[in-house]
């Protein structure tokens, strides 16, 4: 067995025990993070059976769709400028970053062309940091009303990026809260808006997530190694 499959298993271990730990019952699924790292090693991981992988550029997915093979569940995960939502539309299974409504009107625009329905998260600052993209908590509701008349979009749940912290549990309050949102949203019952999604937790905080409610977490260092952006 590869490193990088060795790698996985562990950090799928982890989930697994949070999971229990937890005492839920619900959905959890690991998504490989892959961005910057070759398609040999999605492939690798492709072998022994991982299906979903996590990419946050529009140009890096389009490369790595075409080489790999078609029953993978590409998750969009970085920001999404509109201009660039038409080339993405066909190939992912989720968009996790929407953050305005210009955005998925857009979505909504490429998806009624093409005749497909869009399964997306609402990107939600929850820390309200500066330096990061996202709506603020008090926003989500009303976005969520807008989004849901539009065609072809389906808001299947919230997504958040939690804040870089030395101590996971630091960042408990904050999956704390993303849930809270979405049982607030989901008890308004808006038609055309599921929150059984809750996309949270990477490297530093995934256990901590899954013990708040995430059902995807998002995690690329502790399995595929540390990023290199100079190449
Ligand atoms: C890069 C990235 C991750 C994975 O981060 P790691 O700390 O390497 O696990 C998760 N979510 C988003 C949105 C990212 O851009």
């Amino acid at each position: 067995m590869s490193t990088l499959t060795d790698n996985y298993n562990a950090v799928s271990f982890r989930c697994e025990k949070a999971y229990v730990r937890s005492g839920r019952t619900d959905d959890m699924t690991l998504i490989a993070v892959s961005k910057t790292h070759p398609a040999a090693d999605i492939a690798t991981l492709y072998e022994s059976g991982v299906r979903d992988f996590g990419e946050n550029k529009v140009q890096e997915l389009v490369d790595k769709y075409e080489q790999l093979p078609k029953d993978i569940r590409w998750h969009l995960i970085g920001h999404l400028q509109r201009n660039k939502v038409k080339y993405i539309i066909d190939k992912v299974c989720l968009i996790h970053s929407v953050d305005s409504l210009r955005l998925a009107e857009e979505i909504s625009r490429e998806a009624v062309k093409k005749d497909l329905t869009v399964d997306i998260l609402l990107e939600v600052n929850v820390a309200g940091e500066e330096s990061k993209f996202g709506i603020r908590p008090e926003e989500a509701q009303e976005l969520a009303e807008r989004i849901a008349a539009l065609p072809g979009i389906r808001i299947r749940g919230l997504m958040t990026i939690a804040p870089f912290v030395e101590d996971a549990e630091d960042n408990r309050k904050y999956f704390a809260k993303l849930k809270q949102l979405s049982v607030d949203i989901m008890r308004k019952n808006t038609h055309n808006v599921s929150m059984d999604i809750l996309s949270m937790g990477m490297t530093g905080d995934f256990e901590v997530a899954i013990e708040e409610g995430a059902t995807l977490v998002r995690v690329g260092t502790a399995i595929f190694g540390a990023r290199d952006y100079s190449i």
